[in-house]
């Protein structure tokens, strides 16, 4: 039988090729050199099983998604995302599903370029910590408190294609295979956020759909916003759900997409676009911020249903 120890040493201690790291896993905490004058940024979010994902749900996706959602708090900063801690608790020691975990994990590491250096290994229901720690240059983080009365309002990607996916396997259907890409492995965008910097006035990503994310960024900032729903980017299988249904809240409300939304000055209109084109990445301009405080919708007239935990 495998103790906690070597758990750790079989799946969660691997080599690190990274300089800035002084002490990774093994120690009581871990080490790792910041640029000068760069600050830390931080970010934490968990997965716990019923709520994020199902029951049954692929360890590999899990350990993908755990890493991506983290990332993309990041991105939405504007940061660069440089190693992370795991609190891993597991209900039993299922050796199948910790090699399949970890090596997700390991791979999907290696492609952020992100350092697994730490956690905590518990007993109990299942749920995994993952905490996001990166480096940005002093005062260039974008906040979500930076909107200004006339900003241009951006999203990146398509909205709602993840939240279809999640209604098609709740009502019993079939998701296609790019519905179920952007439920399960959603891509941070790391790239896009970091171009923002210095252009976006304030910036989140959207987890728990446009609607409250973009509220966030209006209370933060103290303003409000006019949006249309005839401007949202949707792909294929989103626009053909709401032409049959008219169900707006979907793209509106729907969570898991992990898309940016932004704002900048009407002057930086042209550099949006170019960066857009450089790191190809669709980026839509969906309305504009003003200063009545409310957010207006377009084109809906529905109740907010936006994903809340409480
Ligand atoms: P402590 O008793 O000091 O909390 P632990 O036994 O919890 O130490 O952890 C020993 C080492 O293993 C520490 O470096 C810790 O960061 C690391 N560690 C524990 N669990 C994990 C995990 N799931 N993933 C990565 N590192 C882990
Ligand atoms: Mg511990």
């Amino acid at each position: 039988m495998m103790n906690e120890f070597e758990l750790i040493q079989n799946y969660f201690n691997w080599e690190h090729n990274e300089p800035s790291i002084e002490l990774a896993v093994g120690d009581d905490a871990a080490l790792f050199n910041l640029l000068p004058g760069h600050q830390l940024v931080t970010s934490t979010d968990t997965l716990v099983e019923g709520v994020h994902f199902f029951k049954d749900a692929s360890p590999s996706d899990i350990a993908y998604k755990s890493l991506a959602v983290n990332l993309s708090d990041i991105a939405a900063m504007g940061a660069s995302a440089k190693c992370f801690t795991l609190s891993l608790t597991i209900p039993k020691l299922d050796h199948e599903w910790l090699e399949k975990f970890s090596s997700s994990l390991k791979e999907s590491s290696r492609l952020f370029n992100v350092h697994l250096i730490g956690g905590d290994t518990t007993k109990g229901p299942l749920n995994i910590t993952i905490t996001m720690m990166g480096s940005i240059e002093i005062d260039s983080a974008i906040k979500r408190s930076g909107a200004k009365d006339g900003d241009d309002i951006y999203v990146s990607g398509d909205l709602g294609t993840a939240a279809l996916c999640l209604k098609k396997i709740i009502d019993g259907e079939s998701p296609n295979l790019n519905e179920l890409e952007k439920l399960h492995r959603p891509v941070p965008q790391l790239e896009l956020g970091s171009a923002l910097k210095h252009v976006a006035s304030s910036c989140i990503d959207i987890s728990d759909g446009l609607e409250q994310d973009l509220s966030h960024i209006l209370k933060a900032s103290d303003v409000g916003a006019s949006i249309d729903v005839l401007k949202l980017p949707l792909d294929e299988s989103v626009t053909e759900y709401v032409k049959n249904t008219s169900d707006w809240s979907l793209p509106l409300c729907g969570g898991d997409d992990y898309e940016l939304c932004f704002t900048a000055n009407k002057s930086n209109r042209d550099q949006i676009r170019l960066l857009s084109e450089n790191l190809k990445t669709k980026v839509t301009k969906i309305g504009e911020i003003n200063s009545s405080k409310e957010l207006k919708i377009n084109g809906y007239d529905g109740h907010s249903s936006s994903y809340q935990h409480f």
